[in-house]
């Protein structure tokens, strides 16, 4: 069945996606974002996990800014205080409450199966069979697409080789010796959960030592705020400036742009997740992953930085080793539109409205980060990706008065 066309598509319905919803249908665009509502947080990050981002950088962004996560937590009596970590389950009813009030029946759950492009249009293929032309598209698929294992893990079966965004109940591990490969935040709260969940896990990373944040000091004197601001990536001027001006990142050389990517909030484990994994959890450090076979569990072949090789065997490995953004992994986009976006590297070149080189095709999130920086892998960074592409969104398609209401209330036109 064919539906009547709309403005504007955006597909995935996590932090970045009702953000950028709740912008488009306040400024008059017919949008409609598809997909459940917060489904990566909810199915494929482990239950029981708490957020790195402080609260004050985990909002989701309406227009008026009335829907940040301190509206939902303060009247149920929740803690949203700095220095306080909010476990995945508030974050997640969070967003569902956000959908309710700010993006209301723009919100249609299917599965998006194809996006493909049909003369000026784009034509969305949902999982229903239902077809949507739409006028714009905007890709918000999150982090999943982009799961990264490594090359050695590859020749291995899902029942014993996992990566960490395929987890969510931990318990399935209980009484087995798990190998959780990575020293970020995923591999090592991981690890912890593991424990907590009755398994054996241990962590194995390459470099020599692990990394733990500080404990916030949430009573700085005034010089070390003005010396140190705070910002949604943490403390310090140059992480005020990944945080807050986004567009400044993006005149910055391809080069200095991947790199402040790359080495901005490197692998590290938060303050709080220490005293559960320090002394708790094994860890075989300096070591990377040469091999992995598959026989009555895996052995893992692991070399050291002078080439020494050695054995370890294990039942289960879960590789934490993070994401790569690839245009060509996005299995949703019909070959000849993954063919006409232009990149640098891998990742999509965008503009200054997150605009791919396909009119009309805009994509936000951690696909956004080699263009906008690190925050585009954060929370933090939906509100300004919503202006942003709103703004390009409502030159080029134009503004129609909305007869829709969101969440009971009348639509406001705020970019007008
Ligand atoms: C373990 C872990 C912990 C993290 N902790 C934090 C943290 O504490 N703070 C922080 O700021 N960031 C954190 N991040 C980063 C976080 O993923 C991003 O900040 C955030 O999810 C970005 O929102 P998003 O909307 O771009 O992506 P997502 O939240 O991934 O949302 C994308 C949505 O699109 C949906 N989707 C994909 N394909 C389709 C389709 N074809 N049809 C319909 N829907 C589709 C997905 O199901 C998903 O729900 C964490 C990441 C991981 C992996």
């Amino acid at each position: 069945m064919r539906a009547p066309m709309i403005d504007v598509a955006i597909v995935g319905a996590g932090p970045y996606g009702l953000s950028v919803a709740a912008h488009a249908t306040a400024a008059g665009l017919d949008a409609r974002v598809y997909g459940r509502p917060m489904e990566a947080w909810e199915r494929h990050m482990p239950r029981g996990m708490l957020l790195k981002s402080e609260p004050f950088a985990s909002n989701l962004a309406d227009p008026g800014g009335n829907y940040g996560l301190e509206a939902y937590c303060r009247p149920r009596g929740f803690s949203c205080a700095y220095g306080e970590p909010i476990p995945v389950d508030t974050f997640v009813d969070y967003g569902r409450w956000f959908q309710s009030q700010a993006v209301g029946e723009a919100l249609d759950p299917s599965q998006v199966t194809k996006v493909r492009a049909e003369g000026e249009l784009f034509v969305i293929e949902l999982e229903t069979g239902e077809t949507v032309p739409a006028r714009a598209v905007v890709l918000a698929l999150g982090f999943l697409p982009f799961a990264h294992r490594p090359a050695a893990l590859s020749g291995l079966p899902a029942e014993v080789s996992t990566h960490s965004s395929e987890h969510h109940d931990l318990s399935r591990f209980a009484g087995l010796d798990v190998t959780v490969v990575g020293a970020g935040q995923s591999a090592l709260e991981t690890a912890a959960l593991l424990l907590e969940a009755g398994a054996r896990p241990r962590v194995v990373a390459r470099g020599d030592s692990l990394r733990w944040n500080s404990v916030p000091d949430v009573s700085r004197p005034a010089l070390r705020r003005a010396l140190a601001p705070l910002s949604g990536l943490g403390t310090g001027w140059r992480s005020w400036v990944w945080s807050e001006l986004p567009d400044t990142v993006r005149h910055l050389p391809a080069g200095t742009r991947r790199r402040i990517v790359r080495t901005t909030l490197g692998p590290a484990g938060s303050w709080w997740l220490r005293r559960r994994f320090d002394g708790h959890v094994p860890v075989v450090l300096g070591r990377t992953l040469a091999a992995a076979a598959h026989r009555d569990g895996v052995t893992l072949t692991l070399r050291d930085g002078a080439g020494m090789e050695g054995t370890l065997r294990t039942d289960h490995v879960i590789a934490a080793t993070g994401y790569m953004v690839d245009v060509g992994r996005i299995g949703i986009l019909d070959g000849r539109l993954t063919r006409a976006i232009r990149r640098t590297g891998t990742s999509p070149k965008l503009s200054r409205n997150f605009e791919t080189s396909v009119r009309g095709l805009y994509t936000v999130g951690l696909a956004a980060a080699d263009t906008f920086g690190p925050v585009m892998r954060f929370v933090h960074g939906a509100g300004f990706a919503a202006r942003r592409v709103t703004r390009g969104l409502v030159s080029s398609l134009g503004v129609r008065p909305s007869t829709g209401a969101v969440g009971g209330r009348p639509v406001e036109h705020a970019a007008r």
